[in-house]
């Protein structure tokens, strides 16, 4: 079994378009059309943290890390990291695909992440970091 990585791209590089399809493989990579100016392309910009990065969060968190730690680590804030986490379950979940339960698991932990993150407003300890909104 082939363990895709699939990363949708933040954007389109052309015109920042965020509305992307999936447009079949090329090079054994996933492609993508922007529908705002429908270019293809398999790959953007690294716009912020490369998608290994986030990737590797991904993992450190599933792994039991912090936000804290892991952003630390990547070199950016706890909130990044949150967002992070919040996209990769949002990605993940909505089309489980049937290739296995494995993976169901890790999708699962993030969601009550998420699901946590949306409930904690005020209550709860205090981090150095700036609450959103
Ligand atoms: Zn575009």
């Amino acid at each position: 079994v082939e363990t895709v990585m699939d990363e949708r791209p933040d954007a389109c590089p052309a015109c920042r378009g965020t509305v992307l399809i999936r447009s079949g493989r090329a090079c054994g990579r996933q492609r993508w059309r922007c529908k705002s100016c429908g270019r293809q392309f398999t790959r953007t910009e690294p716009r912020g943290k490369p998608a290994a990065t986030k990737q590797q969060a991904v993992a450190l968190y599933c792994a039991g890390l912090s936000m804290n730690a892991i952003g630390k680590q990547a070199g950016v804030s706890a909130q990044s990291v949150m967002r992070w986490l919040r996209r990769h379950a949002q990605e993940r979940c909505p089309k489980p695909e049937p290739s296995g339960s494995t993976a169901v698991v890790e999708i699962d932990e993030l969601w009550h992440f998420v699901e946590k993150s949306r409930a904690s407003s005020g209550s709860g300890r205090r981090s150095s970091a700036a609450p959103a909104g």
